[in-house]
């Protein structure tokens, strides 16, 4: 029997054009797909019919969902039944999408596994967005930090340290904790009229841009109901965005 095989692929942020020609070849040759929400949908309804499609998405608001610890049994699975399966991450497969520990559950049980990277949201977003994350002038570090930490574990994100260890931070996921981060920012160091900006739906039709400053953008973003998916940007390289923004949603 043919040997079967995992590819964790990334599709990018959103864009489809922002698929690589290594994902998208991996992807028209698929037996089954198993892929998340932020996939966008266009990348999938424009694969042959015969692919077995899975949706293996949370719904926001829902930390564990019946079905995320069932994943890799499903790819597990197929691969064994001779599948060339794909495991189609929005993004980057590892940054904070769980890919690692996928991939763990693979090796251990002795499947057959290849990494596709993709185009992160951290850094497309912001650039869609007109925000270079660094700059020689402004910016020389950045950081990519979750803003939605699994409540169980006890190590926690330094947002305090963070304030003055690096030049740009860039939050995914941090829409419902924005006051409590940005109020640590401040606290450890960061001033209160440090720029902002807010990405929603980033390198999409519906792509939104909310730029502000510590101080203001909490009411900016209750006022225009900022939503996930978003990407959060704080750091002088937001002020680049009046006059690099280029991206016309
Ligand atoms: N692996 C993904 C990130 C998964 S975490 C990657 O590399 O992009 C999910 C978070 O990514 C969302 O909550 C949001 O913060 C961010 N995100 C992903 N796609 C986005 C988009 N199109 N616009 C804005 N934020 C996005």
């Amino acid at each position: 029997m043919k040997k079967g095989k995992v590819f964790l692929v990334g599709a990018g942020p959103g864009d489809p054009g922002l698929l690589t020609t290594k994902a998208r070849d991996i992807l028209v040759r698929a037996d089954v797909i198993v892929y998340d929400r932020l996939v966008a949908r266009r990348i999938l309804q424009e694969l042959p019919k015969h692919i077995v499609k899975i949706y293996a998405g949370k719904r926001s608001g829902t930390n564990s969902i019946p079905g995320q610890d069932a994943i890799p049994g499903i790819l597990i699975s197929n691969a064994e039944k001779g599948k060339l399966v794909v495991r189609l991450k929005g993004g980057d497969p590892f940054l904070f999408g769980r890919g690692g520990e996928e991939i763990q559950r693979l090796r251990e049980a002795g499947v057959d596994f290849e990494v596709v990277p993709g185009i992160t949201s951290a850094l497309a977003v912001p650039a869609y967005a007109g925000i270079p994350v660094t700059h020689r002038k402004f910016a020389s570090s950045v950081a990519i930090v979750t803003g939605h930490e699994d409540p169980q574990k006890s190590e926690r994100v330094d947002w305090k340290k963070l304030a003055t260890a690096v030049d740009t931070i860039v939050i995914l996921m941090g829409v419902d904790n924005l006051q409590s981060i940005l109020t640590s920012l401040v606290e450890g160091g960061c001033s209160i009229e440090t720029p902002v900006a807010i990405i929603e739906r980033g390198t999409t039709k519906r792509q939104r841009v909310t730029v502000g400053t510590i101080r203001t953008i909490t009411a900016q973003a209750l006022e225009r109901r900022i939503m996930s998916p978003a990407v959060i940007v704080v750091g002088d390289v937001v002020n680049l965005q009046k006059e690099l923004s280029w991206f016309k949603s």
